[in-house]
């Protein structure tokens, strides 16, 4: 009698077994296409963003070049018009690039183009290329490397990354403020610092400025994009430094300032 009663127990435990066995598989299959049903609308998202931004450059450019030569020959009353039309579109083009840039990350289509590079020259050329702006503000950068340091990486990619770190120094630094740029090496790597003494960053928000549209909230707990600023500028450095087999993360104190640091593999 127990006999029969353990038998008919196992059966019904076993068919159960069975059931949730087969729900799960159901449930697995589905989230299967579910995902990738997203990974298809995520690539089409990436293609049009590509697509609109393509579209848009070519008419943008256009417009620069008539506005460059408009300026250039004007005799025009009030040339400050002609101004706003360059700054606009200069601008305009710089999203619609940063757009493409990202979208080629997204789609992990970023080519680099590698070379044997002196990495001290690259940060003294970006350092040139944004002094008038830190003047402009009373900003000292210092720059004091004690050696030559050879890498090999896509130049124009490296630049945009320490153009892109130096920018963000300047325009959170206080005026008068100190900005240092600095190489160190450790092990297999080179790490490139830029440290600002500006607004600084609260913890919660460290890993969030590197995706894609974030920005983090100012002291008045406003946030940047109504200025112009897009948020993709740091997105599209952490995935220059990860095609280079980097990493990049930023160590900062709300009030106290912010060091960003990305490392290179040494060639
Ligand atoms: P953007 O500067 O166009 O907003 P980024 O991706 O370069 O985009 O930066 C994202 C956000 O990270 C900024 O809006 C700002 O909140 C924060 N951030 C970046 N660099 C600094 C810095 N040096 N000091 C303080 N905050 C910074």
């Amino acid at each position: 009698m127990i006999d029969k009663k353990l038998k008919n127990r196992h059966n019904e435990l076993e068919l159960k077994i069975q059931e949730a066995t087969e729900d799960l598989y159901a449930t697995t299959l589905n989230l299967k296409q579910a995902n990738e049903e997203l990974t298809a609308l995520n690539t089409a998202k990436t293609e049009f963003f590509s697509d609109i931004s393509h579209e848009l450059r070519t008419p943008l450019t256009s417009i620069k070049g008539a506005a460059d030569i408009l300026i250039r020959k004007s005799s025009c009353s009030d040339p400050v018009y002609l101004d706003i039309i360059k700054n606009n579109t200069d601008h305009l083009i710089r999203i619609i690039l940063d757009f493409l840039d990202y979208s080629r990350i997204e789609a992990d289509k970023l080519e680099l183009d590698y070379t044997h590079e002196s990495l001290t020259d690259i940060i003294r050329e970006v350092i040139d290329a944004r002094k008038a702006e830190a003047m402009e503000r009373q900003l000292i950068i210092e720059f004091n490397p004690s050696r030559d340091f050879e890498v090999r990486v896509d130049r124009y990619r490296i630049y945009q990354v320490i153009s892109n770190l130096m920018a963000n120094a300047i325009k959170f630094s206080h005026d008068k403020g100190r900005i240092s740029v600095s190489i160190e090496s450790s092990g297999n790597e080179f790490m490139v610092y830029v440290a600002d003494e500006g607004i600084g960053i609260e913890p919660e928000y460290h890993q969030v400025i590197f995706k894609k549209f974030q920005q983090a909230p100012r002291a008045n707990g406003k946030q940047d994009f109504q200025k112009g600023s897009s948020g993709i500028g740091l997105a599209i450095c952490r995935g220059i430094v990860k095609a280079h087999g980097g990493i990049i993360r930023v160590e900062s104190r709300k009030d106290k300032g912010s060091t960003f640091v990305f490392t290179l593999p040494r060639p």
